[in-house]
């Protein structure tokens, strides 16, 4: 027998109780049994994203969350600045050519996060901007970006929006969307909110709800604003994923009497501890400045392979972590603490780790 563990940023595990919801014989989305469920995922939502808005939820991977944030609220021709510090950063350039937007790229060198000053500039020489894309914790790095900085960069101005990807972020580190004038802040089923892929979620500030009547871009399945009409009145646009809005409402139940304070608090303490675990035994952490508390990428050793790392894990101990991407593939491998997590979790993979490099 090999028992198994599964440590990687996503999908996460996910908690019994929601498992058990999961299972249960499948309900019709337009019968009043399926009410309840919209109803406590909609006020759920609110409080998780910590604001007033509705909070959307689309059948789809996170990337569909990332897509619907372009196609939303921008024009073809539309300018936006991307920020780009990793893979995911990479990918708002990739989604905004897609589309016709012109992306402005800012360039952050791997393991590092934003030079605020750097968006302040740019903002400040070219009033056209109208859309400012970030990531909130870079996955790929481990790193993660001032938000509430970029945010106050953003909220004064009437056109620009302050798009945040929150895929590993959300139900992680404080995020008070409201508070802070985030604009659209987005995430995915598979990461902090404890239940199988297939879900995105996307929270819309009433600014952008502005920009969306003047935003051309194509966008049908991912049109927000019939999303919205729909949940106004406790409906869905299309045939939501009954199983997992199920799963979802089990999920938010648990976030809930946990409370937000605490499980930022864990996500935290988590990291840390994954932190000092690793440099305990003298490795390094990859990021360079604000490290994310959902995720570490861990460097590999001077001449050990970080795939290698990442495949004896799996190996010998049933441990599921996560290799580099791209750039760096070989060279890192990633820890995550995210979630249905605990002081257990950190316990196996840094112990999981050292066993790997010692034995
Ligand atoms: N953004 C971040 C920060 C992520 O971590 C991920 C996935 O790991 C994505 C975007 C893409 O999400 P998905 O793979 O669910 O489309």
């Amino acid at each position: 027998m090999k028992k198994q563990y599964l440590l990687a940023p996503g999908p996460t595990p996910v908690p019994p109780e929601v498992l058990l919801a999961m299972a249960k014989p499948i309900i019709h989305h337009r019968s009043p049994d399926f009410i309840p469920v919209i109803q406590q995922v909609r006020a759920d939502l609110k409080w998780l994203f910590q604001t007033s808005q509705e909070v959307l939820t689309v059948a789809g991977s996170g990337t569909a969350g990332m897509e619907a944030s372009i196609s939303n609220f921008m024009s073809p021709g539309d300018k936006i600045i991307a920020i780009n510090g990793g893979k995911f950063g990479e990918r708002w350039l990739k989604i905004a050519q897609a589309f016709g937007v012109v992306p402005i790229e800012v360039k952050v060198e791997w393991g590092n996060s934003v030079d605020v000053s750097v968006v302040a500039d740019l903002l400040s020489k070219d009033p056209s901007i109208r859309g400012v894309y970030v990531q909130a914790s870079e996955t790929s790095t481990g790193v993660a970006h001032d938000i509430q900085k970029l945010a106050a960069l953003t909220r004064e101005r009437e056109n620009t929006i302050l798009v945040v990807d929150a895929i590993t972020a959300l139900g992680v580190i404080n995020l008070p969307m409201d508070a802070w004038g985030i604009d659209v802040l987005i995430t995915g089923s598979q990461k902090a909110l404890m239940i199988p892929p297939g879900l995105a979620f996307i929270g819309v500030s009433e600014k952008a709800w502005k920009l969306q009547t003047t935003a051309k871009c194509p966008r049908f399945y991912l049109d927000l604003k019939r999303e919205k009409d729909n949940l106004l009145k406790d409906s869905n646009a299309w045939t939501p994923a009954v199983t997992l809005w199920i799963g979802l409402a089990e999920s938010l139940k648990l976030m809930r009497a946990e409370g937000l304070d605490k499980i930022f608090a864990r996500h935290a303490r988590l990291a840390q501890a994954t932190r000092e675990g690793v440099r305990g035994f003298g490795l390094e952490v990859f990021a360079k400045n604000i490290p994310s508390d959902a995720v570490t990428a861990v460097v590999s050793p001077q001449g050990i392979d970080g795939q290698a790392v990442y495949k004896n894990l799996r190996e010998q101990y049933g441990i599921t972590a996560a290799g580099g991407q791209d750039q760096l593939k070989g060279k890192v491998f990633r820890l995550s603490h995210m979630g249905y997590a605990d002081v257990f979790d950190v316990i196996t993979a840094v112990s999981g780790v050292e066993m790997v490099l010692t034995r």
